[in-house]
């Protein structure tokens, strides 16, 4: 059989250089008019473009509170703090996230404990269980990619303990496990809306939970410590932060939500295409599939690289892939664990931590497509699938 050269090696590419993949953030007349509308109200602040958005996130997660903030990161801070962890207190976490599942914990004085992830490249449930201690106060784990953590043994662990599960639903807008919302599933969970995510404002965040005490306080820490809505301006009950979502960013969520359902789907299409195609291909494995996802989000398409059964090195695959014109990264390059900030720390000794399956994807295995290229045409997902295929066919030569 004769195989076309790989772009890499001065073959020609699967993708002409012109043809371009979906771009983002993306946007259009609606968010145009919604900014225009705030810009020509007197009300910048405390209008109702972030009460608007809030129920309407409340009602796409199926929960019964969405406060909304100006991050995902201050939503993980607000809700250690509205829990009251703090010093002394452990909290589990998965070492391949973004930084800020972790250094949260550290913000409000708490020491995050790192589990490994299972084949799902979520935290391992089992592995879960042999960290708890008596002075683990919360279990965090993340959906990572949109793939949703097993929420049952989760909330399992967690009642069986007394804690409770803080998911960091930073990559699962509209998820469902077995039909519920994520964020509901646990105590209470958490977006992100910043630029990079499948729902934005360029900056943004939210939490969302059925506990109507935990919703007071996150309301009263995001806003400066004040009381209820409606209370004295200048009363003050908390040690709280400014961490609101300004009525700008809230009037374009409100427009970045309409499309949220069509986005799903077309994602969920294409990912489909792409798990077919790809599902022969020997050394290459999709994370792990669970049916009681009743509706996945997807913010990245995960693949990872067992590089002997494959025959040819991540880099390599990676930099081949870029050549033929798909834009696949390596994704993170270490567990947060040996990031020079928890290195540094003296309150606990993270050069001893080992975790193998996370080691292994930043090393040498894991690799990520964004959302947006799930936004592509099927004609889009069959380059993606032919780019691999050629890869593969050529592996020995790279
Ligand atoms: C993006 C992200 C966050 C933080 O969100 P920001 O809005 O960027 O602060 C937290 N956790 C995960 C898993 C994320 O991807």
């Amino acid at each position: 059989m004769t195989t076309s050269t790989l772009a890499l090696l001065g073959g020609k590419a699967v993708r002409h250089p012109d043809k371009n993949w979906p771009a983002w953030p993306q946007y259009d007349q609606r968010e145009e008019n919604a900014l225009l509308e705030v810009l020509h109200r007197d009300s910048w602040l405390f209008g109702p473009k972030v009460q608007e958005f809030e129920a309407a996130y409340a009602a796409f997660q199926g929960a019964d509170h969405c406060i909304s903030c100006n991050s995902g990161t201050a939503a993980a801070e607000i809700i250690l703090q509205a829990m009251g962890i703090g010093a002394g207190d452990e909290v589990l976490v998965p070492p391949y996230t973004f930084i800020a599942t972790a250094s949260a914990v550290l913000r409000v004085g708490a020491t995050p404990i790192f589990v490994d992830l299972d084949d799902s490249w979520c935290m391992d449930p089992d592995l879960a269980e042999k960290a708890i201690t008596p002075r683990t106060r919360a279990i965090m784990p993340v959906h990572f990619g949109g793939r949703i953590c097993d929420m049952d043994k989760m909330n399992e662990l967690g009642s069986r303990h007394g804690i409770p599960v803080i998911e960091d639903a930073c990559h699962s807008w509209g998820g469902r496990w077995k039909s519920q919302g994520t964020g509901t599933i646990g105590a209470c969970g958490f977006f992100s809306f910043q630029a990079s995510k499948n729902i934005t404002a360029g900056e943004g965040g939210g939490i969302v939970t059925n506990d109507e005490e935990l919703a007071t306080k996150v309301r009263s820490l995001t806003n400066c410590g004040r009381g209820k809505p409606g209370s004295p301006w200048y009363y003050h009950l908390n040690v709280g932060t400014n961490a609101r979502l300004s009525e700008f960013q809230a009037a374009i969520l409100v427009c970045q939500l309409e499309r949220a359902e069509e986005h799903i789907l077309r994602r969920a299409e294409n990912a489909s295409i792409l798990n077919q195609g790809l599902a022969e291909i020997e050394g290459l494995h999709l994370q792990r599939k669970s049916n009681r996802i009743t509706r996945r989000a997807w913010h990245l398409y995960c693949l990872r690289l067992d590089e002997s059964a494959f025959g040819c090195t991540r880099e390599r695959f990676v930099e081949a892939a870029v050549a033929e014109g798909l834009p696949i990264t390596a994704g993170y390059p270490m567990p947060i664990y040996k990031q020079p900030v928890f290195q540094n720390l003296t309150c606990y000794d993270y050069s001893t931590v080992s975790c193998p399956f996370t080691e292994d994807l930043c090393a040498k295995s894991g690799m990520w497509l964004p959302h947006q290229i799930l936004l592509g045409t099927e004609e889009d997902m069959h380059d993606i699938v032919s780019i691999i295929r050629k890869i593969k066919e050529n592996a020995s030569s790279l």
